[in-house]
Parts: C-alpha cells; structure tokens; sequence
C-alpha cells in the first residue's frame, strides 16, 4: 500500500528527501488528494470543463507550509496536467530556488482547476463554483501560509476587486492562515523591472511560513 503512495508522490512531484521520510499522516493526505483529484476531472459545475483537456489539481509537498495559489491553468498545465509549468511557472520555480529553496518543499495550486479559454480571466462565478476544491485541499494540506500570485487569485479569497500593484506584499488573516497577496509571474514576463518586487514577496512567505 505505501509503495503505491510513495509512487503517486512520485508522479506529483515529490522529492525522494520527502519520500524517504513520509509518514501514515502524509499518506492519508495523498489518498485525500487523489480523491479530489479525480472528483475535479468529472466536475461539470462550470462551463470551463467543456474546454478543458483535463482539470489540473496542483502538486507538491502534502505536507506543505505553504501554499502558492494563482488563478487557472494556461495551455502547457492543462496540455501536461501540471500546474505553474509554462514560462510563467518557470519563473515562479526560478524565484522559488534564488532563495535557497526548492518547489518541491511547496504546493502550488490555482483557483480554478480548469483552463478559461483564450487564458481569460475566470469570471467571478466560475471562480465561486471552483472555490470549495480549492478550501477542501487547503483543509488537506493545512498550510500555514497562502500566498495568492495575481489580482484574480486575491479576489477569489477576499470577495472583492483587488489592485494588485496597490496591494502585494500585505498580509491578511484568512480563516485562521495568512495570506500573501503578489504579483502573478505572467505579469512579470510582460513587465521584468517588477522581478524584485515579486522575490521579496516570495522571499517574505517562504519565511513566515517557516517561522516557529
Ligand atoms: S473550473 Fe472548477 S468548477 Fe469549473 S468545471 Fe473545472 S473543476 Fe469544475
């Protein structure tokens, strides 16, 4: 049984450090996530399935401190069913280890499990009917910290319109986590003097979140 856990680890990521000493607790969080895995690739609840290849439930260390969530897959995550995978991904993994970590330490998600056409924005709607996946893997994991990459991502925790530029870098108490607002790394591509600024708010969530 643990040997079929261990692999599904594997195949979502995880390092062999985690693997090697990955306890009934983690395996009982992996089963969890399978379980939501496979609920979001029938979910039908908003039209976004009927342009999916396939839903994309996030990846990483079950046990993580903290949590990346941005807004939807783009064409690479929903063609390879990984999240944060594309140019923007790379980017995120790149900022992730210039502050001497790796990805895998994470879990790194979006709000919407499946790919908006175009890469649009998902509608508040679409996001509202996404969310309770989104609450049920945050119950899983438990992570002490969220750190929300993008306007579309913020708004879907806080209910309301979020000026991203306005707003990164604060911290939010959310149900009893904190949350993080910053910029999304597709922002970045299209607009690289903002690198630091996205580093220092990556950098400030890796250390909350591995602060007694
Ligand atoms: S985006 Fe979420 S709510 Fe909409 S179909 Fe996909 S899994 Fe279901």
């Amino acid at each position: 049984m643990i040997d079929k856990y261990l692999k599904v680890l594997k195949e979502i990521g995880i390092d062999e450090v985690f693997m090697e000493t990955a306890n009934h607790e983690s395996m009982d969080k992996v089963k969890l996530l399978e379980e939501l895995g496979k609920e979001i690739q029938e979910c039908k609840k908003c039209d976004l399935y009927k342009h999916r290849k396939q839903a994309v439930l996030g990846e990483g260390n079950p046990n993580a401190k903290l949590m990346f969530v941005g807004e939807a897959p783009g064409a690479d995550e929903d063609r390879l069913g990984r999240p944060f995978v594309g140019r923007a991904g790379q980017l995120l993994t790149k900022l992730i280890e210039a502050t001497g970590h790796k990805r895998e330490e994470f879990y790194i998600t979006n709000v919407n499990k499946c790919r908006p056409p175009g890469n649009r924005t998902p509608t508040p709607w679409e996001q509202e009917a996404c969310f309770p996946f989104l609450e049920r893997q945050i119950e899983i994991i438990n992570p002490k910290i969220l750190c929300l990459l993008g306007a579309a991502a913020a708004r879907a925790f806080l209910k309301r319109p979020v000026s991203i530029t306005k707003e990164r870098g604060e911290v939010l108490n959310w149900n009893g986590k904190k949350l993080i607002l910053t910029l999304h790394p597709a922002y970045i591509l299209r607009n690289p003097s903002a690198e630091e600024l996205l580093f220092e708010d990556i950098k400030k969530a890796i250390d909350l979140a591995l602060s007694d």
